[in-house]
């Protein structure tokens, strides 16, 4: 057994070691170098300024909720407002939706932010259970098209600068990783911490933590005493295996930092290298004729989605 290590700030014993870093930190100074972490990536990619107001996207789960704590502390030294928004998407199995509602609510009336709550059922007319029946489609493939969807239609509705959702650094790493195999380029290409608006008076999209392992999330998650919802979703068994996680976790554990410089690296030398090679091939974006946000066709995916699940449910 070697001796117990000591935070490098305060010498009290570490209760985390970062290992990128081979950093030592009690519970306090582990607090603070994540929100510094988070902050410097909120800096470096232009995500947010002074006098802006995001929405963060919060389902409930560990990664919003820290997504959530994290943009409260640090509105008030960078000078942005921080609300919330929570989509009901309608999933009965487990009673999904109504404990995540609940839960973002609770959090955020813990920390005193504004949050918006928005049925899927009530603004487009039907739920993801409905959409499930209806159409043959992995439920979460469709569930990521309505969340997309809804959230940039909130977002712009009331005004917001930026949109804030919680995909971490392993979610991007991941990402890459598949794209790279399956050599999915117009995908990848998509893949930015900050997606600018596509269209006039649209938020742009940012992931602040772009540079934030799962690991680190769920301490701090942890240390601050989030109440945050287990994994539930009755379709969560649904989606295919992810057997990157695993390949990834193993490269990371015995080269602590790979998926931070695999994504660094991606960003600063492979983007850049494919979008010159792509020229103009990349499609150009319109509005949807149906509801104006944007879209690669006449209409846009979710107007199709939503034509075809309301004609079968005999709504429309
Ligand atoms: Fe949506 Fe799939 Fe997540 Fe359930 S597990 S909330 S269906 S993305
Ligand atoms: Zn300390
Ligand atoms: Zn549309």
């Amino acid at each position: 057994m070697g001796r117990a290590r000591r935070c490098r700030f305060c010498h009290r014993p570490a209760e985390v070691v970062v290992r990128q870093a081979n950093l030592p930190l009690c519970r306090e100074h582990f607090i603070s170098w994540f929100e510094r972490r988070v902050e410097r990536t909120i800096r470096r990619y232009r995500m947010l300024g002074p006098g802006e107001r995001v929405l963060v996207a919060v389902s409930g789960g560990k990664d919003s909720l820290a997504l959530l704590h994290a943009l409260k502390s640090l509105s008030g030294p960078m000078g942005f407002e921080v609300s919330a928004v929570t989509l009901d998407l309608g999933i009965e199995g487990n009673s999904y939706s109504k404990l995540s509602v609940e839960t973002a609510s609770r959090a955020a009336k813990a920390l005193g932010v504004e949050h918006i709550v928005v049925s899927i059922g009530d603004r487009y007319g039907f739920t993801l259970d409905e959409a499930v029946r209806v159409v043959r489609r992995p439920p979460c493939s469709l569930c990521g098209l309505i969340k997309r969807y809804a959230l940039t239609d909130v977002a712009r509705e009331l005004g917001f600068d930026a949109l804030a959702t919680g995909h971490t650094l392993d979610d991007v790493a991941r990402f890459l990783l598949s794209s790279y195999i399956f050599t999915s380029i117009r995908e990848l290409v998509r893949q930015t911490p900050v997606v600018p608006p596509k269209l006039p008076g649209l938020p742009r999209l940012i992931k602040p933590f772009y540079e934030s392992l799962e690991e680190h999330i769920r301490a701090y998650a942890d240390f601050l005493g989030l109440n945050y919802m287990q994994d539930g979703c009755p379709y969560a068994r649904t989606a295919p295996t992810d057997y990157f996680r695993a390949f990834l976790d193993e490269v990371e554990a015995r080269s602590p930092g790979a998926k931070h410089t695999m994504v660094r690296g991606y960003i600063k030398h492979i983007r850049p290298a494919l979008l010159a090679s792509l020229g103009n091939k990349i499609e150009p974006i319109r509005p949807c004729s149906k509801c104006g946000l944007p879209s690669s066709g006449e209409v846009c995916a979710f107007c199709r989605l939503r034509e075809r699940v309301l004609r079968a449910l005999g709504k429309a």
